[in-house]
């Protein structure tokens, strides 16, 4: 972490997350400003926001129409519940967003991703339970994905370090691998198809009976594990055998929803329909939480089924539909497609994937996958220092001027959809500096 002047002295009071407490405080990376594409620090450095804060930031920071809303919905109702009672926003926002993701029939809000995906999970042991199947309760996640920190979303994501100090996590929960051929690097396009991609899955199925399996999910794209693009006809194939054994399909758009492949959800861009979908992030656009489990009508149907008057699924979140999250999830709505936010993303994809496929042959560079405006630039570790090499570039570029995260030796990328073809080239630049110096 770069020591930039005049930082001032924090309280040691907070306990951030996924942290090395031990030495950020001696080097804190504090921001306390935002505005368009850019963070400032308290001493006025200007730093390029390559990530949308945190994948999530996709219109850009503190955009007018949504700071707007927010300030004027605070004025106005500052929270009821939801439970058996609720607001007009929420249901504004609720048909706004569904009107946006066509193929869902109902939205379940929450305060985040982790928070959307055990929501997502529990209605589908509910729903197959509704149906008279109650002996479908297996999870089928995939490695390397990441679905949250909830004990749900743990359970199902793939990666071991997270799971390590926690468990003993959910019973009955299987891995398939990751759709990823290491041989296959620098691709332009997304990995080709092969009926290989599921041999796992298949693998699992065979010895775990399908009509004991509730559902499989899955990112589109794998984000926080590295940006893995689905291979060409993976997620067809993957619905396919989905609607052979009668599981449910989710998939957790928490990233790759709200404009990240071009439109509003990669399942319309990719062209492929989840029966459940998570969203978070960007459904506010960053700047309320908020997390939404969207159900298609089969699923929502199944539970309208038993006696009338008592609540169909006991579940929810005092937070649920705060009217803050749905003012601001309404006005994000209003700039990503009033201001053809989508639209734009879609045009700059190109640009960005060849620019960043232009560090193919810098120091270090093993891979760069790429999909939408997401991408990855993978470096090859130190020796017997995994993570160093990673957070020395995003040191040396935040330095220069550039935000980008280090997930690991993985840097990955995930600008705002408003991001110019002259910042993507600043980013590229700074990275290859960095990359020439760090060793
Ligand atoms: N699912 C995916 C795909 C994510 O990328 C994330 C967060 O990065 C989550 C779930 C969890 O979201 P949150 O951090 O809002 O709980």
């Amino acid at each position: 972490m770069n020591h930039l002047p005049n930082t001032p002295v924090l309280e040691d009071g907070v306990w951030l997350p996924f942290t090395a407490m031990r030495g950020f405080t001696e080097a804190p990376m504090i921001f306390d400003r935002a505005e368009g594409m850019h963070y400032v620090t308290p001493e006025g450095h200007r730093v390029l926001d390559m990530m949308a804060g945190l994948w999530c930031v996709n219109a850009g920071h503190a955009h007018p129409r949504i700071t707007a809303a927010i300030r004027e919905a605070a004025g106005k109702l500052d929270f009821v519940s939801s439970f058996r009672m609720s607001h007009p926003g929420a249901f504004a926002f609720a048909r706004r967003l569904l009107d946006a993701v066509p193929g869902m029939a109902r939205a379940f809000f929450s305060n985040s991703g982790s928070e959307a995906v055990d929501t997502a999970l529990k209605i589908a042991r509910g729903y197959h339970r509704a149906r008279g199947d109650a002996a479908r309760t297996k999870f089928i996640g995939r490695a390397k994905s990441y679905h949250g920190v909830g004990f749900g979303g743990l359970s199902v994501g793939g990666i071991a370090r997270h799971k390590r100090d926690f468990g003993p996590l959910l019973a009955d929960v299987f891995h398939m691998p990751l759709p990823h051929d290491p041989a296959q690097r620098f691709l332009r396009d997304r990995p080709p198809a092969g009926d290989h991609w599921l041999a796992g899955l298949d693998d699992i199925l065979a010895v775990q009976d399908p009509s004991t399996v509730a559902a499989i999910i899955v990112e589109p794209v794998t984000g926080s594990g590295g940006v893995y693009p689905p291979p060409i006809g993976y997620l067809e194939a993957l619905r396919a055998r989905c609607d052979r054994h009668g599981i449910l399909l989710i998939f957790d758009e928490v990233i790759t929803g709200f404009g990240r492949l071009g439109a509003c959800t990669a399942a319309e861009a990719l062209g492929v329909w989840p029966d459940i979908m998570t969203l978070a992030k960007g459904l506010t656009n960053g700047a309320v939480p908020m997390g939404a489990t969207l159900v298609d009508g089969r699923v929502f149907d199944a539970y309208m089924q038993g006696p009338a008057g008592a609540p169909e699924l006991m579940h929810g979140y005092t937070y649920s539909a705060h009217p803050l999250a749905c003012a601001a999830g309404m006005a994000a709505l209003d700039a990503y497609q009033q201001e053809g936010m989508f639209e734009a993303s879609a045009r700059i994809a190109q640009p960005f994937a060849a620019a960043l496929l232009a560090l193919q042959g810098a120091p270090h560079v093993i891979d760069v996958r790429h999909c939408g405006l997401l991408a990855a630039v993978e470096l090859e570790p130190r020796e017997g220092a995994p993570g160093a090499r990673g957070a020395a570039v995003a040191d040396a570029c935040f330095t220069d001027g550039v935000l980008v995260r280090a997930a690991g030796d993985t840097m990955v990328l995930s600008p705002p959809l408003v991001v110019t073809e002259a910042q993507v080239a600043q980013t590229v630049e700074a990275m290859a500096r960095a990359l020439a110096t760090i060793g």
